[in-house]
């Protein structure tokens, strides 16, 4: 019964105080309006508190093990609190590995606890009820956020400051919080799931690059790249191009690792078959890379990064980018 909340730090736990005085995770519970009113008994665990940037991809698994055994022990659905910095990546890794029905929401806040409209009351509060709402079951992990409900598979943080940071570019918000009750409009399908159990010091091993097209963009950085890392996500221009002469040093790569070509644009899909010249994404795909689908390079970087931890080969690779990307 009721909801497991996790809190692992970020803007919602800023204290105002030194800069390593955190709220606790009860300390941020305790200050939403109507959160007791709910009626939803909280299980509040301190993770960790620490700028989104610092939590690791073990920091992600250990709360997704926690949280499923919070929900065999029966939790209704689980919240996490943290930075929002890298929210949507840590959301991105929870819905490859999450099994349950129960919904898995992550939130955060904009503003710190302190500032004149804070956001992290009402955006937990929102979480929370999401994570009870029988609508909102079987849906993966989710983000609450500005009382919009968007599937982890297509959001992303798209401003450095605005309480409207999170959006889904190709689809929009799955669902709406209106007057306490949650509105879920659109349900995505569940795709095949990662192992949970990949090893650790495997996945702290397997280290994977990801490189952003530029305007004359030299490519020096790619020389040794094989040598120190397992994979590659390359953020090609537009629909998934690069500069004509990188295109044989990433083929020559793609020989040696799974290297995805994704869009630095933020929006839409990497294209198969439009463009011809040397760079397109014709030119590439025919060299070996592999096509990151509507992935944005962010998400394709966790998956990518999953898979070679745990050993998938190229084949292994490509089917997983059909599935999700
Ligand atoms: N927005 C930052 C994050 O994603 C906040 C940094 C902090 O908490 O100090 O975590």
């Amino acid at each position: 019964m009721g909801v497991t909340l996790f809190a692992l730090g970020g803007t919602i736990s800023v204290s105002g105080g030194a800069a390593d005085e955190r709220l606790t995770g009860a300390d941020i519970a305790a200050a939403v309006p109507g959160l007791g009113g709910l009626g939803v008994p909280l299980d509040v665990r301190d993770v960790r508190a620490v700028p989104s940037g610092s939590l690791t991809f073990a920091d992600v698994l250990d709360v997704v093990q926690a949280a499923s055994r919070a929900v065999a022990d029966g939790a209704d659905g689980i919240v996490v609190t943290q930075g929002t910095d890298t929210l949507e990546e840590a959301a991105f890794l929870v819905d490859l590995l999450w099994r349950h029905d129960a919904p898995f929401v992550l939130t955060g806040a904009m503003r710190q606890p302190a500032m004149a409209g804070a956001d992290g009351p009402a955006n937990v509060l929102a979480a929370v009820r999401v994570a009870v709402a029988p609508a909102a079951r079987g849906l993966g992990a989710l983000v609450a956020f500005n009382d919009e409900v968007h599937a982890a598979r297509w959001t992303a943080k798209s401003h450095s400051t605005s309480t409207a940071a999170f959006v889904s570019p190709n689809a929009g918000p799955v669902g709406h919080v209106v007057e306490g009750r949650v509105r879920i409009l659109a349900r995505p399908e569940r795709r095949a799931l990662l192992p949970l159990d990949t090893d650790r010091t495997r996945l702290a091993a397997t280290r994977v690059a990801l490189h952003c097209a530029t305007l004359d963009d030299d490519g020096t950085t790619h020389t040794s790249l094989a040598d120190t890392h397992q994979g590659l996500v390359v953020a090609g221009f537009g629909v998934g191009h690069v500069p004509a002469h990188l295109a044989p040093v990433l083929g020559d790569l793609a020989a040696r690792m799974p290297v995805v070509l994704t869009s630095r644009t933020g929006g839409g899909s990497v294209l198969s078959h439009t463009y011809r010249a040397p760079g397109s994404e014709t030119d590439l795909l025919g060299r070996g890379l592999i096509d990151g689908g509507m992935l944005d390079p962010y998400k394709a970087r966790v998956l990518l990064r999953l898979l070679c931890a745990s050993g998938a080969e190229r084949t292994r690779v490509a089917a997983a980018f059909v599935q999700h990307g």
